[in-house]
């Protein structure tokens, strides 16, 4: 039977991530050179992260994505993905990564039964990527990206966070190198993750705004009607290329929200914004059995009224929603632990 929440919003999609390390430091998500770890010990094994899922989906669970900090630093994660493919009740088993590592992996994820892959790719330029996520790793991302186009995963996605003066003159070529490798590109308004990344309002490029530029490049729009309960809107330019994007910030879409996320150390959280969570990892190591996790899940659930976006809209614009310092205290605020 499908869990619902107090807004009637079924428990459908879970983000679970498997690290909170990165290889790459993104001026909007982790610009900081070092950050609170969760203690390696407290990390779910792919057993416990496994048994948790068996909890989440006769609850109404059918779609699990892998994420991070970035997914493919965890060791043997193509392991993870065979024990999750093999549960059919999950229709939908995808994976977001930087690409940094997706060349040498993207052959074993795919055999092992990975759907879907989204890969973040934020620009085209060496030396602006190299500002953006201090590194020099373009290369290796865009090898990962053929790896992933030539593995033959059902779809290939392409996320861009666009932030207004930094790379907000590359949605045209962005369009074009997706179509070039068969990807659909995805572009994120810049949300508001707190900390450093010194988020303002003023960098926030609109979906408004992105597709006047967009159709002012290529005439004519299209959307695609299509009922979905999916983060991005999806449009057409007029050759038919389709492309996405996710209006977090501008026009949030809290009201259709089924996602949830579990940190790689099992603190479900119910909203991206959710400043506190449910440790599933303490009661699973004191022996709980299915059953109680699954009624905890239920309960917790039940009582959810999250609408982080759509209250974030009302509130002060000018400062980030959480400072650094708190964030130093709580590792779990984090963007990078929270798997985005
Ligand atoms: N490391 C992987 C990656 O970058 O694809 C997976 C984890 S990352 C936290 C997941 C997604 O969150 C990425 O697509 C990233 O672009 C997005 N993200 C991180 N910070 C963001 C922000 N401030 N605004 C919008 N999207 C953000
Ligand atoms: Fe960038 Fe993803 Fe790493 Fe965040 S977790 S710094 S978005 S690569
Ligand atoms: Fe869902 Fe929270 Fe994001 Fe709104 S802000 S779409 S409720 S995760």
């Amino acid at each position: 039977m499908p869990s619902v929440d107090r807004f009637a919003r079924p428990l459908r999609s879970l983000r679970l991530s498997v690290t909170d390390r990165c290889n790459l430091r993104c001026q909007y998500c982790m610009p900081e050179t070092d950050y609170v770890w969760l203690p390696r010990e407290s990390l779910l094994t792919f057993e416990e992260a496994a048994r948790i899922v068996d909890a989440f989906t006769p609850l109404g669970v059918d779609r699990v994505r892998l994420t991070g900090g970035e997914p493919l630093l965890r060791r043997d994660l193509p392991v993870l993905i065979a024990s999750l493919a093999d549960r059919p009740v999950i229709q939908d088993l995808a994976l977001t990564t930087n690409g940094v590592l997706l060349a040498r992996q993207a052959r074993d994820l795919h055999d092992a039964g990975l759907h879907r892959i989204t890969i973040s790719l934020d620009t085209l330029d060496p030396a602006r990527f190299q500002r953006l996520t201090r590194s020099d790793e373009l290369p290796a991302v865009l090898a990962g990206i053929d790896a992933a186009a030539e593995a033959g995963f059902r779809s290939l996605k392409l996320d861009t966070v666009i932030m207004r003066g930094v790379n907000d003159d590359e949605l045209v070529p962005l369009l074009e190198f997706a179509r070039r490798v068969g990807a659909e590109v995805r572009f994120i308004e810049y949300m508001d993750v707190g900390g450093a990344t010194q988020w303002t309002m003023k960098a926030v490029v609109s979906r408004k705004e992105m597709l006047a530029h967009i159709a002012a490049y290529y005439g004519s729009v299209t959307p695609i009607d299509e009922i979905s309960s999916a983060p991005a809107d999806r449009f057409r330019l007029p050759d038919g290329t389709p492309f996405g994007i996710i209006s977090s910030t501008t026009e949030p879409f809290c009201a259709s929200c089924d996602r949830s996320r579990l940190t790689a150390d099992g603190v479900w959280l119910l909203c991206l914004y959710a400043t506190t969570g449910t440790d599933l990892r303490r009661p699973l190591r004191a022996g709980a059995s299915s059953e109680d996790l699954r009624q905890l899940i239920t309960a917790v659930w039940s009582m959810r009224a999250d609408r982080g976006a759509e209250e974030r809209l009302g509130m002060d614009r000018e400062t980030t929603l959480v400072p650094i310092r708190t964030l130093r205290k709580n590792a779990h605020l984090e963007m990078h632990t929270r798997g985005g």
